[in-house]
């Protein structure tokens, strides 16, 4: 498979080197120069296979044969043991038409390890084909930082070094990133916002020299491994719930739009899917584009399900190309009005396409909180404020009352203890049954540097840290 940019002037390149790569050198994202499809028999023999069986089926054709196939299927079956139920994501009745796809059965409790797990896996293989290292740099608001380093700690040719926000992830998350021992782990306390982290990391990956010397690789929700990695799981969901031979509707929760575009490629790949909702919190940049046609950044305001808390979609960038019939020139045209004006119009022509595939729902704090509380006193289910988002959505979808509905859920309430004891008027400690291993983890002794906001004290140190 070769991989093109939406933005049409970098160079095509196979899968390993998009892998590698992250964003393409004009800006663009990555994506397949074409589809791959799926028969009806093989979708329908998903329901009696493993989901690393799956996993393989769906992945091998955006793979295109490196690593071979062998060696694949033992890394998809490695990277899917790192998951606490053998199912690695289950789905859940919640009556009705309405069911749960519970992806935070990972090591770190949320839905970023499924395909992190796997990214960091195939990485460390291309580079070591190539006797190469690389280094990964990151900026986190909380989940894709831990996520990332449960991933990547031990890896052979990979240093990481990520840095968040001191004082502004909570306990559950700091500890996920401050107690890994490994050697090649760095976790860079920044006294600063996220903000200000990202616009280091961005700075990092615009000084070319650095970039070279330290052979800079990017793991954020923009590399094509990670969206492929999340449409494994829409394929598992609908054969369970009688696929193809029944449309079934996905609400997503969404913030970068990595995950809802996953489930628009098991679409594309011949999934029968009747709707992708976009479940959005009070940062509803997408709610509002399918709503009024215009793209518009606000400003990022925090909320209880903070990540999602993003204005700027960067995986929206795919969809624009698809839904111009891949025209890179307009996407390019929309890209660069939104840098100048901070927001560009649809025409009339591109947002029904969109909206034949896509809803979008805005789902407010009050209500957030609401359904984690009714959720919990009818029937004893927690759900995180990610996930409540993602059901509140799916509540009001406008489709038959015989299509199912699966909500993913992006995050096991343990991570985000407080917002569920607030809505539920009860202590955390009475309500949320957090995984054994967690509890282990609160104990344990945090390793992490702290660094002023500055970006040649941070290069200093990574210079220094990086394995040689
Ligand atoms: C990252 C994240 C999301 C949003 O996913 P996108 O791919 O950015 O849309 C939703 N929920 C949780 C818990 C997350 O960590």
């Amino acid at each position: 498979m070769k991989y093109i940019s939406t933005r049409g002037t970098a160079p095509v390149l196979d899968f390993e080197d998009t892998l590698l790569a992250g964003l393409a050198t004009d800006g663009g994202l990555y994506v397949p120069e074409s589809w791959p499809s799926l028969s009806r028999e093989t979708l329908a023999s998903f329901k009696n296979k493993s989901y690393a069986e799956v996993a393989y089926e769906v992945l091998q054709p955006f793979i295109g044969g490196t690593p071979d196939n062998n060696r694949f299927r033992d890394i998809l079956e490695e990277a899917y043991q790192a998951f606490e139920v053998p199912e690695v994501a289950p789905l859940v009745p919640l009556g009705g038409q309405h069911y749960l796809l519970e992806l935070f059965h990972g090591p770190t409790l949320a839905f970023k390890d499924v395909a992190m797990q796997l990214l960091a896996r195939l990485m460390d293989e291309a580079l070591s084909r190539r006797g190469r290292r690389a280094t990964i740099i990151g900026a986190t608001s909380g989940d894709t930082g831990g996520a990332a380093i449960e991933a990547f700690r031990g890896r052979e040719n990979i240093d990481i070094f990520i840095l968040y926000p001191d004082g502004r992830v909570s306990d559950v998350q700091r500890k996920q990133m401050t107690t890994p021992t490994d050697a090649n782990v760095h976790t860079l306390a920044i006294d600063g916002t996220f903000d200000d982290c990202q616009a280091l990391v961005k700075a990092m990956f615009n000084d070319a020299a650095f970039r070279q010397e330290t052979g800079l690789a990017g793991v954020n929700s923009i590399n094509w491994a990670r969206v492929m990695a999340q449409t494994v799981y829409y394929f598992t969901a609908a054969a369970q719930l009688g696929g193809p031979e029944k449309e079934i509707a996905f609400s997503v929760p969404t913030g970068n739009f990595g995950d809802i575009f996953a489930g628009y490629v098991a679409k594309q790949m011949g999934l029968p899917i009747a709707q992708l909702m976009i479940a959005t919190n009070i940062n509803d940049i997408l709610a509002r584009v399918l709503q009024t046609g215009i793209y518009e950044i606000g400003d990022v305001v925090a909320s209880t399900s903070p990540s999602m808390d993003i204005q700027v979609s960067s995986n929206f960038e795919r969809l624009l190309f698809e839904a111009t019939g891949r025209n890179a020139e307009e996407v390019c045209r929309l890209m660069g009005e939104l840098a100048e004006t901070r927001k560009f119009s649809l025409s009339p022509e591109v947002l029904d396409v969109i909206r034949a595939g896509f809803a979008a729902e805005r789902v407010d704090e009050v209500e957030t909180a609401k359904i984690i509380k009714t959720m919990f006193e009818a029937d004893k289910m927690l759900l995180d404020p990610h996930t409540a988002v993602g059901y509140g959505a799916a509540m009001r979808s406008d489709l038959p009352a015989t299509t199912p509905i699966v909500t993913l859920a992006t995050a096991h309430p343990a991570k985000f203890p407080a917002s569920v004891e607030k809505a539920c008027h009860r202590p955390a400690v009475d309500i949320i049954s957090t995984p054994q291993r967690v509890q282990d983890m609160m104990h344990q002794e945090e390793h992490f540097v702290s660094l002023a906001n500055s970006l040649s004290d941070i290069q200093d140190f990574i210079r220094h840290k990086q394995t040689p």
